[in-house]
């Protein structure tokens, strides 16, 4: 099969490692013209943002999919009125673009979000304070996100489309993997733990399986369960969750595609949410995605300071380490925050993982030489 990847970046890599053991032809779009999978798929240089270059890269292939949600979603519309399968839907994906329309999609689906305002310009706030203003489209990594907290705060309020949404009081960041087949089947990953640098509000640590109760564990379960009805739609959807101080599970956001909180799969589980997205991609049977023990994951992230050929401190002890797998995205060049890689790490207990990412966490660095 000609399977076309909408994103050239590390998810679309993994997959293809991954499903490189099966038979199929492999095809990325991508701005840049050194992105992750550039040199291990049929690459093309390109804006996945304009309507022709996607319609054209489409144009051919058996089924196209993403890695990454912001594209250009009229060019999958026509796709599809060609006969080419797209994966997932062009209008889930195009819900899930906009924040607002996203926030909506929760509400009439019976999923449950944080209270929100949707606003088109800042005059229009009205909304309890503490909240969260998110912008409606073009947030990534934590940007495009602020708190208002106080009155003063308002001032500092984004003139643009965006969803004021009330403050969770969070105990915890979870993170759940659904697969959807095209028959309607769908199988989830075990929930994740998701743990976040505060400097750079980017994801730090994966752990699995979460430590949560089996009330928050069926809120989650009616959770999937809805999405899975309401999204009409196959694909792989990590759905990002918070648990706040009361016991209550809340929809963050959901990204239609390979997660960050699903890396520890790799290893962890029976079957990776990479091999899993392949078997919906070719709408086979899913995956086993039982846990094979404890399992975490510790993002390779640009120190701050550094920017240029990237070299990565302390690795070679890492690699010594048992049970501990070390990934990297083929990106020569650091920049502070850039996700370069990953190490996934296995335990036998909570304990001795959350050691071990500490451990791993103090002993490897990217720098640039
Ligand atoms: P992005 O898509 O840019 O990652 P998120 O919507 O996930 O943005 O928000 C980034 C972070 O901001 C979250 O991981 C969480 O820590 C915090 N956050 C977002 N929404 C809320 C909320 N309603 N209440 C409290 N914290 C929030």
């Amino acid at each position: 099969m000609k399977i076309g990847i909408l994103g050239g970046g590390q998810l679309g890599r993994m997959l293809i490692q991954e499903a490189l053991k099966y038979d199929d032809e492999w095809f990325t779009l991508d701005p840049a013209k050194d992105a992750p999978c550039s040199g291990i798929s049929n690459f093309t240089e390109g804006s996945f943002n304009d309507y022709d270059t996607v319609f054209d890269f489409g144009k051919g292939k058996d089924v196209v999919s993403i890695e990454i949600e912001h594209v250009n979603v009229d060019a999958l519309m026509e796709l599809e009125e060609c006969g080419i399968k797209v994966i997932p839907s062009p209008q889930i994906i195009q819900t899930i673009q906009q924040k607002i329309l996203q926030k909506k999609f929760y509400l009439a689906n019976d999923i449950p979000s944080p209270d929100f305002q949707a606003i088109q310009h800042k005059s229009e706030a009205d909304f309890p304070l503490p909240f969260v203003q998110k912008m409606n489209t073009g947030g990534y990594d934590g940007k495009g996100v602020q708190v208002i907290k106080t009155a003063e705060d308002l001032q500092k309020l984004w003139d643009v489309p965006s969803v004021l949404e009330s403050l969770v009081d969070i105990d915890k960041e979870l993170s759940i993997i659904i697969a959807i087949t095209e028959n309607g089947e769908s199988r989830t990953f075990p929930v994740t733990e998701m743990i976040a640098d505060p400097k750079l509000n980017l994801l730090d640590f994966n752990i699995c399986p979460a430590e949560i109760d089996e009330d928050a564990e069926n809120q989650i379960r009616k959770i999937t369960e809805k999405f899975a009805e309401a999204a009409q739609s196959p694909g792989l959807f990590a759905i990002e969750l918070f648990l706040d101080k009361k016991g209550k599970i809340w929809v963050n956001e959901t990204a239609p595609r390979l997660h960050n909180s699903g890396h520890q799969t790799q290893e962890g589980n029976a079957n990776s949410q990479f091999e899993q997205l392949y078997r919906v991609l070719k709408n086979l049977p899913l995956a086993d995605t039982g846990s094979l023990g404890f399992s975490g994951m510790l993002n390779l992230v640009g120190e701050e300071h550094f920017s240029g050929k990237v070299k990565y401190e302390g690795l070679n002890e890492v690699l010594k380490l048992p049970r501990t797998y070390v990934h990297l995205y083929g990106k020569t060049e650091t920049k502070p925050g850039r996700k370069m890689g990953h190490i996934n790490v296995l335990a036998d207990s909570r304990q001795d993982l959350m050691e071990k990412l500490g451990q791993i966490k103090s002993m490897v660095k990217v720098i640039s030489s």
